[in-house]
């Protein structure tokens, strides 16, 4: 197999933020990410999978393995009694789904429009929004299985196998599940109404985050009963700079890169939130970002 060299991760990542892969390859199919990771094991090479990288903080010193990033986007809608069954690629960026679903005037997914990302990364982190959430839609989940023999298996996991919870699932858990694709289910409903419900919550995105600058959307879980974003506002720390990264004016609980920042700055920030918000509230905030 062909491995591109050195490549940076910061175009790969909504952060636009971090250092090169030691070897980069794209999977445009299943073989192509079952072939990639099978010769990763055989070298000895830590490997990576890669989705939109919009949840993501990827280290200055970047990454010393493979990075494979997960670009299978095929999807397929098949009609049911009452809506339709949607078979998607783990790589298909969500906004792809969302959009065609409302073009069949389907109904469900609404609420993920504005959340970059892939369906593979959307499942593995139980993404969500105007409290309706991913795993809501999701029937069953295919997976790759990586064993100690290097004979990965595929399998079906149901929805309830994927143990989701709030941001969270089966595959943060255990990073031998690797996601190919997913099923998933939608009713039909009224082509209007899903329109207007997605220019809503756009308009509410556009309102409430800061789009304008490369960021990884929410940097910590939201605590029960509190918004992580308000507990750090109350430390006082909304628009704090160190060098190019801030914290963000418009949503305390985003960094967004101002241009030149290096992940060790976004690693200070929240480092300090962290510190602020434990002495202030006693809470300990956790990380929605995944950091490597
Ligand atoms: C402006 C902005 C707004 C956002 N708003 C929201 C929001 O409203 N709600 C929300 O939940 N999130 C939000 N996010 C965060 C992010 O978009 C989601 O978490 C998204 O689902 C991540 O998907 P990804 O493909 O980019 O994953 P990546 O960032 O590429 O990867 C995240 C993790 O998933 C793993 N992964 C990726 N693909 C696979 C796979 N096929 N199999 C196994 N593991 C895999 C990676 O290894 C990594 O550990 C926002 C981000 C931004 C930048």
């Amino acid at each position: 197999m062909k491995f591109r060299k050195n490549v940076s991760l910061a175009k790969y990542t909504t952060f636009k933020i971090g250092g090169p892969a030691k070897y980069f390859y794209i999977a445009k199919t299943k073989q192509d990410l079952i072939k990639a990771i099978k010769a990763a094991k055989e070298l000895g090479l830590p490997f990576f999978v890669l989705g939109g990288g919009s949840n993501l903080l990827v280290l200055d010193k970047g990454f010393d393995g493979l990075v494979i990033k997960c670009q299978m986007s095929n999807v397929n809608f098949l009609p049911l009694k009452a809506g339709f069954k949607i078979v998607a690629g783990a790589g298909l960026p969500l906004g792809k789904l969302v959009s065609a679903s409302a073009e069949k005037s389907l109904t469900g997914l609404e609420w993920a429009v504005g959340i970059p990302g892939t369906v593979g990364g959307a499942i593995r982190g139980n993404s969500g929004a105007f409290e309706k959430s991913i795993s809501n839609i999701v029937k069953e989940v295919e997976v790759l299985e990586i064993t100690e023999d290097n004979s990965p298996q595929i399998k079906i996991l149901k929805n309830k196998d994927c143990k989701f919870q709030y941001r969270d699932s089966i595959f943060k858990h255990n990073s031998n599940l690797i996601i190919l694709s997913a099923e998933i289910q939608l009713k039909k409903g009224d082509k209007k109404e899903i329109q207007k419900k997605i220019k809503e919550h756009l308009e509410q995105r556009k309102k409430t985050q800061p789009l304008g600058f490369p960021s990884a959307g929410s940097i910590f879980k939201n605590p029960e009963g509190f918004s992580a974003g308000e507990l750090i506002e109350k430390c006082g720390l909304k628009g704090k700079k160190i060098n190019g990264a801030q914290i963000s004016e418009i949503h305390s609980n985003f960094i967004v890169n101002l241009g030149d920042a290096k992940a060790k700055d976004v690693e200070k920030l929240i480092k300090l939130i962290k510190q602020k918000v434990k002495q202030k509230f006693g809470i300990v905030l956790k990380q929605e970002i995944e950091i490597f």
